[in-house]
């Protein structure tokens, strides 16, 4: 009865080259964000996942990791998987069904941790912070004192509507107090602006790679503080997750053994890309991030164009552009990707289109380049901007920190 089950053929398949645009793009959007060549060529490399080796890879990895994330705990694990997987690996080996757990939500990224949290059953309350406004630690600590929860978890910068949570430090240290665990979401602003683990009491500190760290997607890294690490060890009941239970992952990353199949060329590039964090120093990096974010932004308002937050809120990682009355998201990305050849992004939920300032991203060459394609395609579309007035804006601001 096999008779009408037919071969599989060989399908007709396009090559790469014909796929891709001739001229690459220049990613200036909110993630993934140009990679350096040493992490390019370190992507490229595939060795043995348990030899020796690696386990020295590994070894720089966590102490490089401890650094950036400013932290002496020694429990950094990585995740293979996307920012999200190690968003889940803190989420689930951290609650159980019934625990109580604070989710403040400054939209669309930070809501996610809330998302985990009730999939493994967890008592979770929201708190909803106006999407122009950050977090107010009176109010967070209003919300701990009542809810009484296990943990809160909250972002560093909100990508989706580029919201800084600024009172991050004030934030943690109010809910430690209160005995609370804190996880803080610095997927897109670690390396890119202060964050201090220990200092600011912070237990558990997620991030991705093609962000902040300019490095490639889908390796990611997670810290855990003592009490948090102790929290996972004190845990009787079997993770119903194999992948990303920590005490598992814990073979790999501190035993020298085996979990999973290691992603060999993604911690490769992470190794470089936490490198050339260390040889950059987090304070220089701190201040190169700035700078450019702060030129774009001069630019971007010479031109006559509105940012969406004012400057007390603002995010530097990623910065929010209004849409101009008439236009779409859609209309300006395609057509700086079209036409110029410049990548950017729309957003979740808000009238706004929104440009990088991750890494490679901050680089003048490429600030110059954006810019005069955000503004030729405004003026392509109709939008009345003092173009000239906005580069000059960027080089001002660049000439004079
Ligand atoms: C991009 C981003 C995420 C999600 O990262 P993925 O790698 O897509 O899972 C989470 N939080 C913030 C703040 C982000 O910018």
């Amino acid at each position: 009865m096999t008779d009408h089950v037919k071969t599989v053929q060989i399908p007709s398949i396009k090559s790469l080259d014909d796929i891709l645009p001739r001229e690459p793009l220049l990613m200036m959007g909110a993630g993934p964000v140009p990679i350096p060549e040493r992490v390019a060529r370190a992507n490229s490399v595939v060795i043995n996942h348990l030899g020796a080796v690696m386990a020295q890879v590994i070894d720089q990895v966590k102490s490089m990791a401890r650094y950036v994330f400013q932290t002496e705990s020694p429990w950094v694990i990585g995740v293979a998987g996307p920012a999200s997987a190690a968003m889940e690996m803190a989420v689930v080996n951290l609650l159980s069904s019934g625990d109580r757990f604070l989710c403040i939500n400054n939209g669309f990224f930070s809501s996610r941790m809330g998302e985990m949290a009730e999939r493994v059953g967890a008592d979770v309350q929201t708190l909803d912070v106006p999407v122009h406004c950050a977090a107010d630690p009176d109010e967070v600590e209003r919300a701990i004192e009542a809810f009484q929860p296990k943990a809160i978890s909250l972002v560093q910068g909100e990508t989706s509507n580029t919201v800084f949570n600024h009172s991050l430090e004030e934030i943690a240290k109010r809910a430690k107090k209160h005995g609370c665990l804190v996880i803080v979401d610095a997927v897109c602003t670690l390396s890119t602006m202060p964050l201090k683990m220990d200092q600011w009491q912070v237990d558990v500190v997620i991030t991705g790679g093609q962000k902040g760290l300019s490095c490639i997607p889908g390796v990611s890294l997670v810290a855990f503080s003592d009490e948090a690490w102790g929290t996972i060890q004190m845990r009787e009941t079997v993770l119903s997750h194999w992948c990303f239970d920590v005490k598992l992952a814990e073979n790999f990353w501190h035993k020298h053994g085996y979990h999973y199949t290691a992603p060999v060329s993604g911690i490769m590039a992470l190794h470089e890309a936490l490198k050339l964090v260390c040889e950059e120093t987090l304070e220089g990096r701190f201040a190169r991030h700035e700078r450019c974010s702060k030129a774009l932004q001069a630019g971007i308002e010479g031109m006559g164009l509105d940012l969406f937050i004012d400057q007390a809120s603002r995010l530097n990682s990623v910065v929010g552009v209004k849409i101009p009355h008439g236009l779409s998201a859609a209309d300006i990305c395609t057509h700086i990707s079209s036409v110029y050849k410049v990548e950017i992004a729309g957003s979740f939920g808000q009238p706004i289109v929104r440009i990088g300032q991750m890494g490679e991203q901050c680089r003048e060459h490429n600030l110059f380049r954006a810019l005069h394609a955000f503004g030729s395609t405004m003026r392509d579309l109709g939008v009345s901007v003092d173009q000239p007035l906005g580069m000059a804006h960027l080089e001002a601001a660049l000439q004079s920190r």
